[in-house]
This record gives structure tokens, C-alpha cells and sequence, in this order.
């Protein structure tokens, strides 16, 4: 039977009023009319257009940052207070609250995400990461340092340190989990006292143009968020190269990444890049299967596999590999696909016909390299950009589906003989994101923590995020870190002031 699109009568009437707004760009506190032409947003259920947003240009983008500049200095932004900042970021995630429902709604139509996780993960979990973050604003401090300063001969001093906002903030974000990503870069910077220009993915813009309205309604001052959507190419690398941005704060792929170090080098801005990942979950003969198993399916095919943490390689002892295998795939199998706003699915469409011809090529590739598909490959009958849970054997890290970020539910799952060889295994890829272990013997949980080459380890579980834990990668996984304290003070710069008595 053909998969239906989303049932558009299931929207309630804010939602519906959104997506028919003639969208503008949100700059210096207006709503701005960009001077490029418009982007189609697309229900990736069906592949239909539900919305337009402006395609910012790079006038539009120097628009944008002149706005940032202006209010990073201004009394508005400046005199608020460290309790003042704090009590905006708290309103702002009360208003997240409030309009849960209708960014629910948009953000499951336009990303094919679940409404249940939209509502929980992308507007919760953004207000528990407002809030944490809200406290940093008033405990960013510096330090009193009793300097010798010995050829000085008659140097008395006093000396200390401050942290100050590091400026204006770009932030680029990708499709994945629009709404969170936006907010993760979003709310360390307005701790800090920064100002910001986001730009977030072409394919989900919509969620941040409201969040851009709820934070003026909050009471930031007009320059403090500015939201630019537009294309990677266009407004994306505009703002990149903009001399008067100060910092990039960017998630997306490791390509991306590389071009913006690149650019960032020469001009010696700061950046911070979280980039993508091929993370290992790892199956020891003592774990507890009844955990495990569902563990390892939800690792890849929560998000439908497009979570930068995706468990999407699966090592497991070659004494129950079989059992753990017919395990995931048999959850696999029973998965109900459907579009993100109808409550019995259980996986939405992926992001674009883009990605999911992407992930569907990968298969391809493994079979003609000689992996064997056990499920996943039965073709959906639906406009939508579906892809079945599919799981891979028969694999080892000379194929790209083992080396490679696929980003969709596509797990390739190899057995090993010891904890040696599942280390180096884990550790033999380029990236360095997340990692799992499941297993009963702490001796070994603490020998895998700390011999496996990832940025979060998680044991016994996969993929637990929270805003008061950093998130950053090694390897090719990236640079510097998303949430925690990391995260507030790497939108600071150190000041070291001498004081002569
Ligand atoms: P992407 O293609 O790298 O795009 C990310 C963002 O960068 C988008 O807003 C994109 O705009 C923009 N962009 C593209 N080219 C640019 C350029 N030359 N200059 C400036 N900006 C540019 O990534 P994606 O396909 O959206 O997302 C999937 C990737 O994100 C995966 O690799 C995944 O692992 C990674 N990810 C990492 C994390 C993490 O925390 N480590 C979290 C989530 C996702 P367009 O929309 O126009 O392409
Ligand atoms: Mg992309």
C-alpha cells in the first residue's frame, strides 16, 4: 500500500498560518526582505513545497552582521546585566514552551522528524538547554594573579584577568535537529554576552525564523539574533568570510568543516566546528542482550540515522553476533515507517530526495563490494524520501560503508574474536564522535572509557546528550565543544590587566 503523505488537517491553525507567512529574513529586530530571490521549503513526506523562504545574499548577509556589530556594543545589549541576560534566556525557553506545539508541528512537516521527538528533544530539551546555559551569565568570571614581573625593580602590582563576550557570533547549522542545533549555538553566546548571525540549513530554515520572533518577545534587544537562511554556498560562505564576525560556531560534514578552517586560518577567527561521525557501538559476550539489542537498534535508527552519534557500526562478539544480528534486524523489520506528524510512525521520511538517494547509493555500493543486505532492501512505495531500516554483513573497513558517514538507518554489523581487536576496530576509523560500550565487567568498561578515541562514551547506552555535558569530537569529528561550561567560555576571550600601585 502507498505510504500517504502528512495529513495536513492534523495541523493546528498557528502552524498552518506559519508556513503560508511570506517569510523575511530576521535582522537587527525587523523582519528584513532579503535582495535574492526565494527557496522552496519542502514536506519531505511527500516532496511537496509547504513553504519560501528568502535565499539571503551576501548583501543581506553584510546586512546582518552590520546589525550584530551594532548591538554587541549597544547600551541595550551591554548595560543589560548578567541576571538581565540570564532572565531573557529563562523567558525565551518559557516561550519555547509555550509555542511547543506549533514548532513541533513545523519542525516534523519540514525535517520528516517524529512529533513526539520533536516536541520532546527539539523544543524540551532546547528549553532545559536555555535554562542551564542562562546560569553561566552571571558566573563568567576572571581571576586575581600575584604577578613577580622580576625586571621591574620597583613593580608593585595589582593583576587580574576578565573574560569578555568574544563578539559576533556566525552560527551554521545543518538539517538534522534544526531547532536543538540552532539553540546549542544560540544560547552559550548570549550567555557570554556575544551577538549572533545564524544561518541554519537550506533544507530546514523554519524553526529558527520563529525563534528569532520568541526572542525579541523574550526581550533581547533588537541585533542580538539575526537569522539569515539562505544557501551553503551563498549566505553560508558570505558569512564565513565576513570581516566582522568574530567567531564561527558551526555543525555540519567534516567537507564543510574543512573549508571553513581553511578560510578561518587566514583571517585567525576563532571557530569551533562539530562535524560528523561513523561511531561504534560495541557488543561484549557479558552484556545484558535483553538491553543491548534494542540499544543498538535505537543507536541507528533513531533520528532514521541522521544523528551525527548514529551507532552505525556494530561490533559484536562472534559467541552471540548471530543472536544480537537476527535481534536488530528483527526490530528492524517491525518498524512502521510513516510521516513524522501521524503518531503511530515510528520513522519519518528522511531530510530530501538528495539524502536519500545518497543513502540508498551507499547500500548499492556495500552489495557491489560484497556485503549482504539481511533487510532493508524491499524498495517504498511512497513520494516521500522513505529508506527501511537496513543492516549490513559481511563488511570491513577497506568498504565506504564502514568508513564512510551515510547519515540514514543503515548499520553494518561485524563480529570480532576479543577486546583488542574490538578497540582497534572502534578506534581504526577517521572520526572520533561517539562510542558505546555494553558490558557487565566495570574493569573493562574503564579500559574501553579510557581507550576509545571518541570525543562522548557512553556505557551500556547510546547517544546521551545534556546541556551540561560538552559535546565535541576528535579526529576529523571536529573542534572544540558544543554545551557545557566548554562551550560558555569558548565565546569568551581572556583580557590580563596589570594595575601598577
Ligand atoms: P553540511 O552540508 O556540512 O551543511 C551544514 C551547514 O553548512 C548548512 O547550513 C549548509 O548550508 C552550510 N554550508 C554548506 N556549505 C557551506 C560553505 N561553503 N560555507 C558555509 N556554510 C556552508 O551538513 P548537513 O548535510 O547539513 O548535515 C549533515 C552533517 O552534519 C553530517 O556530517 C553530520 O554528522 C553533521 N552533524 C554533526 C553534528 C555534531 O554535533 N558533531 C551534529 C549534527 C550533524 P546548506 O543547507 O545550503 O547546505
Ligand atoms: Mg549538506
Amino acid at each position: 500500500m502507498k505510504l500517504p503523505g502528512t495529513d495536513f488537517s492534523m495541523l493546528g491553525p498557528q502552524s498552518k498560518a506559519f508556513l503560508n507567512d511570506v517569510h523575511t529574513l530576521r535582522i537587527g529586530g525587523e523582519r528584513y526582505t532579503a535582495t535574492g530571490g526565494m527557496l522552496d521549503v519542502i514536506d519531505p513526506s511527500s516532496n511537496t513545497v509547504v513553504s519560501r523562504v528568502p535565499d539571503a545574499s551576501a548583501a543581506d548577509v553584510d546586512a546582518a552582521v552590520a546589525a550584530a556589530r551594532q548591538a554587541l556594543t549597544s547600551p541595550a545589549w551591554r548595560g543589560m546585566r548578567p541576571y538581565q541576560r540570564a532572565d531573557a534566556m529563562i523567558r525565551l525557553a518559557s516561550l519555547l514552551e509555550a509555542n511547543s506545539q506549533e514548532l513541533a508541528e513545523i519542525e516534523t512537516i519540514n525535517s520528516g522528524r517524529l512529533i513526539g521527538n520533536t516536541r520532546l528533544f527539539d523544543v524540551e530539551f532546547s528549553a532545559h538547554v536555555l535554562r542551564y546555559m542562562a546560569g553561566w551569565a552571571t558566573k563568567l568570571e576572571g581571576k586575581t594573579i600575584d604577578i613577580s614581573a622580576p625586571y621591574v625593580p620597583d613593580g608593585d602590582f595589582f593583576s587580574f584577568t576578565t573574560r569578555e563576550p568574544i563578539g559576533v557570533v556566525a552560527g551554521i547549522t545543518p538539517w538534522n535537529v534544526p531547532l536543538c542545533q540552532a539553540v546549542w549555538k544560540l544560547a552559550p553566546a548570549l550567555a557570554a554576552g556575544c551577538t549572533v548571525v545564524l544561518k541554519p540549513a537550506q533544507q530546514t530554515p523554519l524553526t529558527a525564523l520563529r525563534l528569532a520572533d520568541l526572542a525579541l518577545e523574550a526581550g533581547f534587544p533588537p541585533g542580538v539574533v539575526n537569522i539569515v537562511t539562505g544557501s551553503g554556498a551563498g549566505a553560508g560562505a558570505a558569512l564565513v568570510a565576513h570581516p566582522g564576525v568574530d567567531k564561527i560556531s558551526f555543525t555540519g560534514s567534516t567537507a564543510v568543516g574543512r573549508l571553513i578552517a581553511r578560510q578561518a586560518a587566514g583571517s585567525f577567527r576563532k571557530y569551533n566546528l562539530e562535524l560528523g561521525g561513523k561511531s561504534p557501538v560495541i557488543l561484549m559476550d557479558d552484556a545484558r542482550l535483553d538491553d543491548a539489542i534494542p540499544g543498538a537498534a535505537w543507536a541507528i535508527f533513531g533520528n532514521h540515522g541522521q544523528n551525527c552519534c548514529a551507532g552505525s557500526r556494530l561490533y559484536v562478539h562472534e559467541r552471540i553476533f548471530d543472536q544480537v544480528v537476527e535481534g536488530v534486524c528483527e526490530i528492524a523489520r517491525s518498524i512502521r515507517l510513516g510521516p513524522g506528524l501521524d503518531p503511530a510512525s515510528q520513522m519519518g521520511p528522511l531530510v530530501s530526495r538528495a539524502q536519500q538517494e545518497r543513502v540508498l547509493s551507499y547500500v548499492e555500493a556495500g552489495r557491489r563490494a560484497g556485503a549482504t543486505v539481511l533487510t532493508g532492501d524491499a524498495p517504498v512505495d511512497s513520494d516521500g524520501c522513505y529508506v527501511r531500516p537496513t543492516v549490513l554483513v559481511d563488511t570491513d573497513e577497506s568498504m565506504s560503508v564502514v568508513r564512510e558517514e551515510i547519515f540514514g538507518p543503515v548499520l553494518v554489523a561485524m563480529p570480532f574474536h576479543d577486546e583488542e581487536e574490538a578497540l582497534a576496530r572502534a578506534n581504526s576509523s577517521d572520526y572520533g564522535l561517539g562510542a558505546s560500550i555494553w558490558t557487565r565487567d566495570i574493569s573493562r568498561v574503564h579500559r574501553f572509557v579510557r581507550g576509545l578515541a571518541a570525543g562522548n562514551v557512553w556505557v551500556n547506552i547510546h547517544n546521551v546528550l545534556d546541556a551540561a555535558l560538552p559535546f565535541g569530537g576528535f579526529k576529523d569529528s571536529g573542534v572544540g565543544q558544543d554545551l557545557g561550561e566548554e562551550s560558555v567560555l569558548a565565546h569568551t576571550r581572556t583580557k590580563a590587566a596589570v594595575v601598577r600601585l
